[in-house]
Parts: C-alpha cells; sequence; structure tokens
C-alpha cells in the first residue's frame, strides 16, 4: 500500500499539521484493503497454511493497558525480591507513589497480591507543581525499613493525569537504587511527545529506572488499545511469568531466536498490536508525528491565550503538554456562590451541548476543567469554536446566579 497523503498547511509562518489525511485518499486505500481481504478469502486454499516469515527480533511488548504494565512489573519484582527474602514476606512488601499516581496503580497492587496498606502515596504540593519530591520519598522508605517493612516498587510519573506533572527521574532513580526499589515509569499520557528532541528532557535519568511504559493509543494516533512497555530487566518479567505446557512446544522458542510474548504477559495469545502502529509510523514517518505534536501543542496554547484574553477565566495548572486545566476564577462568580460547584454545573452543560467534550478534575480541593488537545483531527478551529461555547455557556450560568442572586 502507498503512504497517505497528508495535508500541512502553514500558520504564523511555521508548518503545523491541521489536516490530518487526505480523506479520499484514506478511503481509496480502505477499499483496497476490503479488496485484498476479499481476494484472500476467495483465494484461501493456494496460501500456505502457515506464516512464512522467520521468527525473531523483539524487545518491549505491548499491553492493552498501563494497568497491565504496573501488574507485571509488580509481579516480575515480587517474584524476585520473595525468591530471596522468603514468600512469608508477601505482607511486608511495600509499594511507593505520589498522591498524583494514577489510580489503577492500586488496582495492580491489589491484585498481585500485596497489602492496600502497603502503598505509600506521598504527598506533593502545588508549589512544586506536584512534582514528587526524592526527599520525601526518602524519608518514606526508612521509615518503613524501622517498621520491618521492605522497600519493593516506585511508579513515577511523567505527564501526570490530573495536572501533568513530571516527577524527575534521576534523583529518584538514585534514591530507589540505594535501597534496591524497582523504578517504574509511567508516561501513559505524555510518553508521545519524547519523540521530539524539546520534550526529552522529561526523560532525564530514565536510564536508571527499570521498566517504562506510554500509550500509543493516548498520544500517538494509534487506535485503542495499544500501552507499550520496555523493561531493563525482561529475565525479571519471564521468570515470573513464564509458562512451559507440553501442547506450546516448538523448536522456534527452543531455539532461542524468538521472543515468546507469551512470557511477558498475563494472557496466552498476543494481538497483533505491532501492526497498527508499524502502519502509524509508516503513514505519518517520524517527522509527520513530530509535527503533529508539536501541532497540537500549539492548539494547546492557542487555547491558553484565548482563556488569558477573558479575565474571568484562570489557567489552574502550567500546560506542560497539551492539556489545559482551567477554570471560572472565584473573583467572576457572584455572591461568594461555590467556585466548584459553578465549574461543576459549567462542564456539565458544555459537554451536554455536545459541541464540545470535556473532562473535569480535583485537585487539592479546587475542581478544574481540562481541554486534551490529542485526537488526529483537531485543528484550531475546534478549539475556537470550543472556547466560545465555553464562553456562551459560562454566560448564560453567570446570569442565572445574578438572577439567582437579585431575587434573593
Ligand atoms: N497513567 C496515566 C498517567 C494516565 O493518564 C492513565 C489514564 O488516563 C493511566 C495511567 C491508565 O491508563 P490505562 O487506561 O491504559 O490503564
Amino acid at each position: 500500500m502507498g503512504d497517505l497523503k497528508l495535508n500541512h498547511s502553514v500558520e504564523n509562518g511555521s508548518v503545523s499539521m491541521l489536516n490530518s489525511l487526505d480523506h479520499e485518499e484514506f478511503r481509496r486505500q480502505g477499499h483496497m484493503m476490503i479488496d485484498f481481504i476479499a481476494d484472500y478469502n476467495q483465494n484461501i486454499e493456494i496460501y500456505p497454511v502457515r506464516s512464512q516469515v522467520k521468527p525473531g527480533g523483539g524487545g518491549g511488548v505491548m499491553y492493552a493497558s498501563t494497568c497491565e504494565a504496573f501488574l507485571c512489573t509488580l509481579i516480575a519484582i515480587r517474584e524476585q525480591k520473595l525468591s530471596v527474602i522468603g514468600r512469608e514476606n508477601l505482607g511486608n512488601l511495600v509499594v511507593y507513589c505520589s498522591d498524583q499516581t494514577h489510580f489503577s496503580l492500586k488496582n495492580s497492587v491489589q491484585i498481585a497480591g500485596i497489602s492496600l496498606e502497603n502503598i505509600r502515596p506521598i504527598v506533593t504540593t502545588k508549589s512544586d507543581n506536584f512534582q514528587l519530591c526524592p526527599e520525601s520519598l526518602r524519608l518514606a522508605i526508612i521509615s518503613d525499613l524501622e517498621a520491618g517493612l521492605i522497600p519493593l516498587y516506585l511508579c513515577c510519573t511523567v505527564g501526570t493525569t490530573s495536572s501533568t506533572a513530571v516527577d524527575p527521574l534521576g534523583p529518584f532513580c538514585d534514591v530507589a537504587k540505594e535501597y534496591g526499589i524497582w523504578v517504574h515509569v509511567d508516561a501513559a499520557y505524555a510518553g508521545g511527545t519524547c519523540i521530539c528532541a524539546e520534550f526529552r528532557h522529561f526523560l532525564d535519568g530514565i536510564e536508571g529506572a527499570n521498566s517504562f511504559s506510554f500509550n500509543a493509543h493516548k498520544w500517538l494516533f494509534t487506535t485503542f488499545d495499544c500501552c507499550c512497555l520496555w523493561g531493563k530487566h525482561p529475565s525479571a518479567l519471564i521468570s515470573a511469568l513464564s509458562t512451559n505446557p507440553e501442547i506450546l512446544n516448538n523448536k522456534a522458542t527452543e531455539s532461542k531466536p524468538v521472543v515468546d510474548y507469551k512470557d511477558w504477559q498475563m494472557a496466552l495469545s498476543q494481538r497483533f498490536r505491532a501492526l497498527k502502529l508499524w502502519l502509524v509510523l509508516r503513514s505519518y514517518g517520524v517527522t509527520g508525528l513530530r509535527d503533529f505534536i508539536r501541532g497540537h501543542v500549539k492548539i494547546a496554547k492557542h487555547f491558553e491565550s484565548l482563556l488569558a484574553g477573558d479575565e474571568r477565566f484562570e489557567v489552574v495548572f502550567p500546560t506542560n503538554f497539551a492539556m489545559v486545566s482551567f477554570r471560572v476564577s472565584p473573583l467572576a462568580i457572584p455572591n461568594n456562590e461555590d467556585v466548584n460547584e459553578f465549574n461543576r454545573n459549567l462542564l456539565e452543560s458544555v459537554n451536554a451541548s455536545s459541541g464540545a467534550y470535556m473532562v473535569h478534575a480535583v485537585v487539592r480541593g479546587v475542581y478544574v476543567i481540562r481541554l486534551a488537545v490529542g485526537p488526529t483531527l483537531t485543528e484550531y478551529q475546534h478549539v475556537n469554536k470550543a472556547f466560545k461555547l465555553v464562553q456562551d455557556h459560562a454566560n448564560a450560568l453567570l446570569c442565572t446566579y445574578q438572577k439567582h442572586a437579585w431575587q434573593m
């Protein structure tokens, strides 16, 4: 198949990807694909029954979700640790994270059989932009060691869900190394940006981590599901998760050129996720993907500048990537009405209009509305419309509040 033709357009003198696909080209290639499948089915008898490609290659593994990346890495280090200190210590293993870590870590910890009482969500502060603090980690570790507990696993995040905070990896890996803790880096949302040089500094220190995962289905233009995990020590995963039943014995596995992904995950069967990621890489190329990401960041900045032009709004967290967190400021809301309640009503009203869809987060008791630029087809005109929508709904809501105040 040929490459998809992409439309580039120029804004303010710089190239940005404002219209991703040539729709007619997409239609043409879609039809070619259907013809290929129909021809294949029609002539199925003439093809060899087995794949003719040679097995080999392999490095990372692709999962459905970050939860799986958490779970498999937790199990890898759990088994490694317990094989040394004895299985009776399962109840003493401790997992560290920040109070901004994605809540799904808790599920994975629980499924891995580690006590929920032994998760240490270390408190972050607004003044530190909600980044983990290495000294707070060290204090928590020391206190656990004094209590006879065993530090096991640390989850750092590059781009937290609520505020896109980035934990500084280097200092954490240094602390973790001193205590033999496995460091997992969760870059589910923001990891894709690291294909651009200007974002790569967020990964400084990554060489000290044991594993890293990001979701290509979040912000690398790949359809759900596609979570990519790299592990520094695949042998830890393999020895914890491998199964070797007689019915799966085969020459390729025995002669070792093959990475048997059943030994890196829970399921035996593996979807061909690599194919769709490959297709994304091949269709856009690295330059195209970088243009997309940079284009989205610019569009997010543009939305931020629209908010800045209306003094009733405030941007609550710095926009590190392409997620803008904002709210109507308390100063704009009449009669000391509850600012969180106002913003909740505003979001519900915007979303109910079906003109745009945004999400919320509550951080340190502050309700924020979040607009994420990420879908392939998002253009400037869409966020302009989204801003107008937010303004119109805020105006309507402010009128209701004012009327209400006047009637009292
Ligand atoms: N980690 C971060 C930072 C996320 O933003 C998310 C989802 O939003 C997750 C983990 C969970 O990802 P998944 O749905 O792939 O398990």
